[in-house]
């Protein structure tokens, strides 16, 4: 905590470090200090590792469940404090909210109130969930931003899992400028070097990994209100060159860490005497909201494939159907949503639907009523090459036929 209250109930802030340390020492001693939430006595830290700032006695349960502070943590909530401030938003450092027993990093007044989480230690998925679901209940926007050190890109993929996954949120920018460009973004901060990094145009390509593009910039030249309108330059040419190569990746890699999902599915396709890797191309189509579900498109539609195209070829079908299915060939959780809990909320049944309409666009699929049948299966291919070649024209035609006739959700 970078604020204490003193026995007299004045209100002591680290932040503008006005006072000297022997100042405070002395204060402390003669008044002590209190935590102004549960007004237990804390400790006043004065090292040279960490910024100054109060403590908690050990095992101490305040009102509010806070982690141990890191350094990172409080240099780094002491920048956005700055920043917020210099931008005008009058900042409020660990405000207390009474009724949400809750203390925000920061807290932003205004007409649509925001607060901002610095998150740098882990966090259990139920307390981000609670902490967020209490600020959404009391009309207040939730901002995490996750420090640095959970901050893991390997090529174009970013991984995002646990509480990192949940603090994705979607841009309020609309509308979308091109078919596979994604609303969905995360945000960095590293106090070390004060650059915050948006990791933006999310698209799943498993249940941790994402393909994303970024944008770094000095923490300066940003302003607070871009953490919910983030600036995003998207590619496509960047996009479908990673997509593309995923597809690629699945078709000739050999599986050796699957997922129980993906292990029931190969088992599935094998029964039916099909070969996983010879998928058609119109298996593993991007949207940006297949975000919601946990299980990477290339999965859940190969099962939408196996049902529609080979079990129960020319029969109409309605999405829940496809995923009742599923769930009684007991890979249910194939249809699993990913806990968003910042992003407006989305059913399986919507997204199956989205994909359906895809596959109307390419001439693979047709509508009767809200049901859908397949109308047109490619010859079975082996030929890996050729599939390839495939994979690259369908994702083509879907751009093409998308950018002059979007789906509507
Ligand atoms: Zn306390």
């Amino acid at each position: 905590m970078l604020i204490a209250s003193t026995k007299n109930a004045e209100r002591i802030s680290l932040i503008a470090r006005v006072w000297p340390r022997e100042t405070l020492l002395q204060m402390g001693k003669i008044h002590g200090f209190y935590c102004p939430v549960c007004q237990a006595p804390v400790h006043l830290k004065t090292g040279t590792k960490r910024c100054w700032h109060f403590a908690h006695q050990p095992h101490h349960a305040c009102f509010v469940d806070s982690e141990p502070e890191t350094s990172a943590h409080l240099s780094g909530k002491e920048d956005l404090f700055h920043w917020c401030d210099d931008a005008g938003r009058s900042p409020q450092l660990e405000h207390y909210l009474p009724e949400l027993r809750q203390r925000p990093d920061l807290y932003l007044p205004g007409i649509e109130p925001a607060v901002i989480e610095y998150q740098c230690s882990m966090i259990p998925e139920e307390v981000f969930a609670s902490r967020s679901m209490g600020y959404l209940d009391a009309y207040i926007t939730p901002i995490w931003v996750i420090g640095i050190n959970h901050y893991h890109r390997q090529w174009e993929r970013i991984r995002l899992s646990g509480f990192t996954s949940m603090a994705i949120r979607q841009s309020r920018v609309s509308p979308e400028t091109h078919p596979f460009s994604s609303r969905y973004y995360v945000w960095f901060y590293d106090p070390s070097t004060k650059v915050i990094r948006c990791v933006h145009g999310l698209s799943p390509l498993s249940k941790t990994h994402f393909i994303s593009q970024e944008k770094s910039v000095t923490l300066s030249v940003c302003k607070p209100y871009q953490l919910i309108s983030p600036p995003q330059k998207f590619s496509p040419a960047q996009f479908k060159r990673y997509w593309l190569e995923m597809k690629k990746r699945k078709r000739q890699a050999i599986p050796y860490h699957m997922t129980r999902e993906e292990y029931m599915l190969r088992a599935q396709t094998y029964q039916l005497n099909h070969y996983f890797a010879c998928y058609p191309a119109f298996v593993g189509l991007p949207h940006h909201s297949f975000i919601h579900l946990m299980n990477p498109p290339l999965l859940w539609q190969m099962w939408v494939y196996l049902f529609m195209g080979v079990i129960e070829p020319k029969r109409y079908v309605m999405p829940r159907q496809i995923i009742e299915k599923a769930v009684q060939r007991g890979m249910g959780s194939l249809y699993e949503l990913r806990h968003l809990p910042l992003c407006p909320l989305k059913t399986a049944n919507q997204l199956v639907r989205i994909y359906l309409e895809q596959l109307i666009r390419l001439g693979i699929a047709e509508k009767m009523d809200d049901r859908y049948r397949l109308v047109y299966l490619p010859p079975k291919d082996l030929v890996i090459s050729r599939l390839l070649e495939d994979d690259r024209r369908v994702l083509e035609r879907l751009e093409e036929t998308l950018l002059s006739n979007p789906i509507k959700e």
